[in-house]
């Protein structure tokens, strides 16, 4: 944490102004008070002061603001993660997830160990309230307090974190999951400490397959395993959800066999486009469009990058290799995104490897003549493309493992898929 962040932390608990107490924390700091007694001296400095001194009001969590510096909130514990984090130099391990009550949820992040299980009913008096990505997040701290009930808050939503992993999204905390291991392999990281071996691989369930990594391996997760764990988080990797298996996270074998389901997510363009990226996903649309870039092209050898006349952005310029990609833009009436098709996808389109492409150029001393062929192929026809779909600010890429051509009645078609988003 910065400064600012120690100040802003420590003026949302006492609810005062954050620049009159970045000020004294910054004078404090200077002296070499470490920060821990220097937010103490403060917190005893403006205790009293903060709003009159009186216990925050009570809120139901739909009324918690941004604006609000803290709050009392009675809510039920939906889940509860372990996670350790660099602060300060050191490792602390701190407490994640969400709380619930009759009007909606909110995350929260625990600073102490509260003992919070998930089904708990508690009374969070004097909890911090901060802005994360948009949205109001709490912060237990040191002048939380923690109250039980006995008597369990009645709340509608699912408690305790089990969830399939089509339903997964980066930012998840607490989550269970019941999963077969499909891939797995051993790797060597550059970690905090030094090398750190960790486990990275596909998990799948019923509902689909998406990436992992263990970053303290667990022996169960062995390849075709089924097994249940308790307690992963999830984060974006390459523009798709990703589980995280960590030291605090619960390994078990199951007594069943997770059939994880060999099919991709289908569903319209628009709708996987929406959901910000997915590792597995199947879309079939019309080709509308084959991009610049595509068919012969030319890699720099140190970083794959494509360059242009021999000229590497990072390396200069570098002896460039040939490749055969295509980039091709995909249309189901609904939205668009590129599909990728590497250099043996690309060949099947073209209808030749790359000695055929590179002879095809020289005779016709045109380069362009290859993507005008691939084009020429696909251009105006339906396909079905399976693969990872990645979103970000220049667009959706959907980088192709399968592209068949589409052999379906499109009608036929609209009426399964619509049998299928429909509940
Ligand atoms: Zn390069």
């Amino acid at each position: 944490m910065t400064l600012d962040e120690h100040a802003e932390e420590l003026a949302s608990d006492l609810g005062v102004d954050k620049e009159e107490v970045k000020e004294d924390l910054a004078n404090l700091v200077n002296y070499s008070v470490p920060m821990d007694e220097a937010k103490q001296s403060l917190r005893r400095k403006y205790g009293d002061g903060g709003e009159g001194g009186t216990t925050p009001s009570s809120k139901d969590i739909a009324e918690i603001s941004a604006s609000d510096s803290n709050v009392t909130v009675t809510a039920r514990v939906l889940t509860v993660g372990q996670r350790s984090i660099q602060y300060q130099g050191d490792e602390q391990v701190i407490f994640e997830g969400e709380l619930a009550d009759e009007t909606g949820t909110i995350s929260y992040t625990a600073w102490e160990d509260f003992g919070l299980a998930a089904g708990d009913t508690i009374t969070a008096g004097n909890a911090g309230v901060r802005e994360w990505d948009g949205r109001p997040e709490l912060n237990l701290g040191e002048s939380t307090s923690i109250e039980r009930s006995d008597d369990p808050l009645d709340v509608p939503y699912e408690i305790g974190g089990d969830a399939e992993l089509a339903t997964l999204a980066p930012g998840d905390r607490g989550i269970n999951v019941e999963v077969q291991v499909l891939e797995v392999e051993e790797k060597t990281i550059d970690g905090r400490n030094g090398e750190t071996d960790i486990l990275s691989g596909v998990f799948g369930d019923e509902s689909t397959r998406l990436p992992f990594t263990d970053w303290d391996p667990h022996a169960e997760i062995e390849a075709g395993a089924s097994i249940r764990i308790e307690d992963v988080f999830v984060r974006e990797f390459r523009g798709a959800p990703s589980i995280n298996v960590s030291e605090f996270s619960a390994v078990t074998p199951l007594d069943r066999t997770v059939s994880a389901t060999e099919n991709a997510q289908r569903m319209p363009i628009r709708e996987a486009v929406d959901s910000g990226g997915l590792f597995d996903v199947e879309l079939t649309g019309n080709i509308i469009e084959v991009r610049d870039g595509s068919g012969l092209i030319e890699r720099c050898p140190e970083c794959g990058r494509v360059v242009q006349n021999g000229q590497c952005r990072s390396h200069g310029t570098v002896d460039a290799v040939d490749d055969l990609r295509t980039k091709a833009i995909l249309d189901d009436g609904s939205g668009t995104v590129t599909v990728v098709l590497d250099d043996e996808l690309t060949a099947d389109v073209y209808g030749g490897d790359l000695a055929d492409a590179t002879e095809h150029a020289r005779d016709a001393m045109d380069k362009e003549v290859v993507a005008e062929r691939i084009a020429d192929r696909i251009v105006g026809l339906e396909y079905v493309v399976r693969g990872s779909l990645s979103v970000d600010e220049y667009g959706a890429n959907l980088d192709a493992t399968s592209f068949e051509a589409s052999d379906d009645d499109p009608a036929e078609r609209a009426r399964t898929l619509l049998a299928e988003v429909e509940p």
